[in-house]
């Protein structure tokens, strides 16, 4: 992806450490597992190019977890949960209030 955008700013383009800033030789394009400068683990947090941080690239912004991954599942299952609870709640408030309100 990176090699098919196209800009006048070829600085842009080079990816660099998200720490530093660094964006040398030891940087291996990005590839690297370590920024040779401050020990940032490029695997957790992996080096971008500007046009990459501002979206440009279309490229996601983390290695963030899959949407079918199970853990995202989970939290996506206990959201609706939490959800239809405290409707439940508010449901029971309602009808109480209503029952109240016409049994005066
Ligand atoms: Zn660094």
């Amino acid at each position: 992806m990176l090699q098919k955008a196209k800009t006048l700013d070829p600085g842009l383009m080079v990816r660099r450490c998200v720490a530093c800033g660094y964006d040398g030789a030891l940087l291996r394009g990005g590839h690297a597992e370590i920024c040779a400068r401050c020990g940032c683990n490029l695997l957790k947090r992996p080096a971008r190019s500007y046009a990459e941080m501002e979206g440009l690239l279309g490229q996601p912004m983390t290695l963030d977890e899959p949407l079918s991954s199970p853990r995202r599942q989970e939290r996506l299952i206990h959201r609706w949960l939490v959800f239809l609870f405290l409707t439940a709640i508010g449901f029971i408030a309602l009808l109480y209030l209503a029952t109240a309100t016409f049994s005066v």
